[in-house]
């Protein structure tokens, strides 16, 4: 049988009741080699993270926000597109290819090591603002059409388990801030703990199809792991 999104958001609420939810954390899934299967129309997140972003969607709705996502779960071959689009598009515009490598990871992930894997992570706009374009830039989060949806985050996401990832912080290294970028905390940190404890930074397969791939060495991984997996709101790590 297939187990639709009602399913597993019944399960939820169950065990929820009985107090049962354990945690299991998944390789596979962390590393991008799994796909989520409970999928809203909206959305694709782990049914717990998906009930709390439902929660927090209505309360934004009370306040005039239509929480809106662009981006929840991401496979491994969505994100390798990513990649592959713009090192393409960074080296036909003149980059090598390591420059190239360094401005992708200004905001995209190597695949395999993308939060977004996780079914977690959620890239959030507000509907109700019509903005033309690139709706994903800093300028309108902070002067722009989405600074209510902005200060409503910063204000409410922690109620429901949400935390801004990659903070504005000039002490912090690795992926520039993105204000629209939330992570399910009581999820995520878990994960986090499991992918250092596990290492799984070392059991990334690089695609044959990747692009730049010869420029990817053990150095670069270190720092990048560092850096970039590491580099996020303190409130993440434990
Ligand atoms: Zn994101």
């Amino acid at each position: 049988m297939k187990k639709n999104f009602a399913f597993y958001l019944g399960l939820l609420v169950v065990q929820k009741l009985i107090g049962q939810v354990t945690l299991t954390v998944d390789s596979d899934l962390l590393l991008g080699k799994k796909e989520i299967t409970t999928t809203t129309k909206e959305f694709t997140l782990l049914p717990q993270a998906a009930l709390a972003f439902k929660e927090m969607q209505t309360a934004a709705k009370k306040d005039s926000i239509d929480l809106k996502v662009v981006s929840s779960f991401r496979s491994y071959a969505a994100q390798k597109s990513i990649w592959n689009r713009k090192f393409e598009r960074f080296t036909r515009g003149g980059l090598t290819g390591p420059v190239a490598i360094k401005k992708i990871i200004e905001y995209s992930t190597l695949p395999g090591t993308s939060r977004h894997h996780w079914g977690t992570e959620v890239d959030l706009i507000d509907g109700n603002k019509k903005v033309e374009g690139d709706v994903l830039l800093e300028e309108h989060f902070h002067q722009g059409l989405y600074q209510k949806l902005h200060r409503w985050l910063q204000k409410n996401a922690n109620r429901y388990g949400f935390e801004i990832v990659y903070t504005k912080d000039s002490l912090r290294k690795g992926f520039f801030y993105e204000p629209w970028h939330y992570s399910y905390a009581p999820l995520s940190k878990e994960f986090l703990k499991g992918y250092r404890e596990k290492e799984l930074i070392y059991r990334i397969k690089l695609d044959s199809t990747l692009l730049g791939k010869e420029f990817i060495s053990p150095e670069f991984i270190e720092s990048y792991y560092r850096e970039n997996i590491l580099g996020i709101n303190p409130l993440l790590k434990q």
